[in-house]
């Protein structure tokens, strides 16, 4: 900016005074779980934006124009992990690459688990892996250029395997579907807070206290869903994927098995064929699709058997898209299980 140009620019400041600190802060989010945990610590400040269409599989998936936008308009990006979005590392890298980042699975005190192997959860199944599901076009970026915005302080102290970090996506590795333990999802609502006081500290306050009452009802939500599913901790089904294992750990149910991979790529004929035995066999009540994966596929497979054929959905995009989701999700994964226990 040459000197002139420097004077003109100060009446134009003095006409419109700062407002910087009223500005709301710009949030770009993955999944509809993760917006509505945004949600609860923006209360009236404003919402959050979706850059990952509601809908689609979150495990492949390539951002439209608008959604792309919206990452590189972004002052704090808020996604799960490069295990649930391995494509995403390099967008966030360039279209975000001055925003905050907040990468929730490496938020210190959360659970991790590692995927189960196999179709069936209780047998080993050794023939479902290294088939190279993904196309690993994700390691096209430059490593050396692969920042990640987070705090040197959240990093490890949990002991946990943050292997992902160095692009190893092999199907044996960290379970990214971590939301579906509000365990987990209390801590990011802190995390969250956190971000956005930094971005907007004038709201510092308003964005902790959201966050403390988003945990308290988070608390007892938990109560009242472990409450309905205390009768459902041997009732026998299996999952389209490998998405619900915390909510299994959070609230004492157990799938028998998954139908695809745990990252919904379509499974083989010889799996299938495993699966169909396992419900013939094994007095499985029911099977759960999932409605961003083809229903007919699972009642072709398994309307013959006498497993009653119901709808899970991890991601709640049938829902509303509000700071409730993430309550009604979890209500919604409890009634699937609770109508598949009372028959
Ligand atoms: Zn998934």
């Amino acid at each position: 900016m040459n000197n002139r140009l420097a004077r003109l620019s100060w009446p134009l400041l003095a006409a419109f005074p700062l407002v910087a600190t009223a500005d709301v802060p710009r949030v770009a989010v993955d999944i509809p779980p993760v917006y509505s945990l945004v949600s609860k610590v923006m209360g009236e400040r404003g919402d959050p934006e979706l850059f990952i269409q509601p809908g689609a599989s979150p495990h492949g998936y390539s951002l439209r124009p608008s959604e792309a936008q919206s990452l590189d308009d972004a002052d704090l990006v808020v996604w799960v992990s490069d295990a649930l979005t391995p494509w995403l590392s390099g967008p966030i890298d360039n279209l975000a690459g001055d925003a905050h980042h907040l990468e929730l699975m490496d938020v210190p005190g959360i659970t991790t688990l590692e995927y189960r192997e196999g179709a069936t959860f209780a047998l080993n199944d050794g023939d479902e892996h290294g088939h190279g599901h993904h196309d690993h076009d994700h390691h096209e970026h430059d490593h050396g250029d692969h920042k990640h915005h987070h705090h040197e302080d959240s990093h490890d102290e949990s002991g946990h395997d943050h292997n992902h970090h160095d692009h190893d996506h092999s199907h044996t590795g960290m379970n990214p579907h971590a939301w579906l333990d509000p365990a987990n999802a209390r801590r990011w609502l802190d995390a969250i807070a956190e971000q956005l006081s930094e971005i907007d500290p004038d709201n510092a306050a308003y964005y902790r206290d959201n966050a403390g009452q988003g945990k308290e009802e988070l608390t007892s939500l938990q109560a009242h869903i472990q409450d309905r599913l205390a009768s459902s901790a041997d009732t026998r089904f299996i999952v389209f994927h490998d998405a619900y294992q915390y909510f299994e750990e959070a609230f004492n149910v157990h799938a028998a098995g998954a139908i695809s991979l745990g990252d919904a790529s379509s499974p083989s004929p010889a799996r299938i064929e495993k699966l169909q035995t396992l419900v013939n066999d094994e007095n499985i009540q029911c099977v759960f699709s999932e409605p961003q994966f083809n229903p007919q596929m699972v009642n072709n497979v398994f309307g013959d058997t006498s497993a009653y054929i119901g709808v899970m959905d991890p991601l709640g995009v049938g829902l509303t898209l509000d700071a409730g989701l993430y309550d009604a999700l979890l209500e919604q994964l409890a009634n699937e299980i609770t109508r598949c226990t009372d028959g």
